[in-house]
């Protein structure tokens, strides 16, 4: 090694620079086309001012989540022409409406890029006919065996998932608790909640909990507040952390009445679902730097879909953006076999060349895990490129990012 070193002159070291440059030209040239929110904020500042002109809105109220919720887009007849859908299309989609519910809340339709009938936010938000390809099962996790008492999921040893509610500012076209969005919102009663945190109490080894839904902070603030006081009751209970969409579908929600409550209750965390650049807006940013400020750190877990981010480029673009907002990608899961997503399904070789290309060639900190969920409950089980391509009694080979190997000792 020391030799090695001492070998390199200038010349070689440059061109060592040179060839590092090199390794990233491919995302350099493209990356600029690859429109995050923020890059694209003037067009989405033409789209908000027709929704809110549809809707006589007025700048407050758009700011305001419970006049978010209060107008979700739920007729595609009444939002259509605002994001180039031909009246062609109108009774297909309604066809599909009636299967599986959909609700767009106005400032998540306003991203959708009504010249793009590919637009990765109008894929995920907007219902298609491809929803009615049966492949698939509406619960193929099998969640429901997975559940001790109501509204908990446990399928590992000392942490479990509480769904208090079956509420989203938007419900997403590949969601794999698509059964429980059912026709109509509701939130779990506080009986049930209490029945949950029960549980937790009795089950001593549990020092994980996670408060999901649907979305969690679909709940009002006295409701987190009770929930998070009473869970801060149990001495075991050492991390408590929410799933939610709302930084990235309704991030008027972060409001600072919210943050103030969560930071009551440290260590609190929260996991949120960015799935493509175009969603980091102006308010996303600030609603993610909100939770930020209160001391939560902040994890995204992205899915991969066919047609959103199935994409080298865009997922690394997607990540190092994340990262400038304060958010750590934590996970990219391969999409689940849910009944009506079939259309988002990709092969696993396309996560193992996202993996591949974002290794090396940017940070580790936007190097999230790749996961594979095991049906029927066997849970979430890692997948990576295979770095590793000899292990035996004397030493070890591998290729490192770039594809060079070497080997160590291994005795
Ligand atoms: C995903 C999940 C968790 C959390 O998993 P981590 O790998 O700890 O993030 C816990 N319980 C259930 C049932 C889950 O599906």
């Amino acid at each position: 090694m020391g030799n090695a070193t001492a070998k390199i002159t200038h010349q070689t070291r440059d061109d060592r620079f040179a060839h590092l440059k090199d390794t990233i030209t491919d995302y350099i040239k493209c990356k600029d086309r690859i429109l995050t929110g923020l890059e694209d904020e003037e067009r989405i500042k033409v789209q908000k001012k027709k929704i809110m002109d549809r809707l006589g809105a007025t700048e407050d109220q758009w700011n305001d989540y419970k006049w978010q919720m209060a107008n979700r887009f739920t007729d595609i007849r009444d939002f259509a022409d605002l994001i180039g859908i031909s009246p062609e299309s109108l009774a297909d989609i309604e066809r599909v409406g009636k299967t599986y519910r959909y609700a767009i809340s106005p400032y998540y339709l306003s991203l959708i890029d009504p010249d793009d009938l590919n637009c990765p936010v109008r894929r995920q938000a907007v219902p298609s006919p491809d929803e009615l390809n049966p492949a698939g099962d509406l619960d193929p996790m099998d969640e429901a065996g997975w559940t001790p008492v109501n509204s908990v999921t446990r399928r590992y040893p000392d942490r479990l998932i509480i769904k208090v509610t079956n509420v989203c500012g938007m419900y997403c076209r590949f969601c794999q608790r698509r059964r429980l969005i059912g026709e109509t919102d509701s939130n779990v009663s506080w009986y049930q909640i209490k029945e949950a945190i029960e549980y937790v109490r009795e089950n001593e080894e549990i020092r994980d909990v996670l408060i999901t839904g649907g979305d969690a902070f679909m709940l009002s603030d006295s409701m987190i507040e009770r929930l998070l006081s009473s869970l801060r009751e149990i001495d075991h209970v050492e991390i408590i952390r929410f799933g939610t969409r709302t930084p990235v579908t309704l991030p008027q929600r972060i409001t600072e009445n919210l943050v103030n409550i969560l930071k009551k209750y440290h260590p609190v965390y929260v996991n949120t679902h960015f799935n493509s650049p175009r969603e980091i807006t102006k308010e996303a940013k600030e609603a993610c730097e909100r939770l930020a400020n209160a001391g939560i750190p902040l994890g995204n877990q992205m899915v991969l879909l066919n047609g959103v981010n199935n994409d080298p480029h865009v997922v690394r673009k997607l990540n190092q953006n994340l990262l400038k907002i304060r958010v750590k990608p934590y996970y990219i899961f391969h999409p689940k076999t849910v009944k009506g997503t079939s259309h988002f399904w990709v092969r696993i070789e396309e996560g193992l060349e996202i993996m591949e290309s974002l290794r090396g060639r940017t940070s580790g900190m936007a190097v999230p895990t790749y996961i594979v969920n095991g049906p029927g409950g066997l849970g979430k089980t890692p997948i990576l490129p295979n770095y590793l391509m000899y292990l035996g009694a004397e030493k070890a080979v591998f290729r490192n990012w770039e594809g060079k190997t070497f080997e160590i000792d291994n005795k």
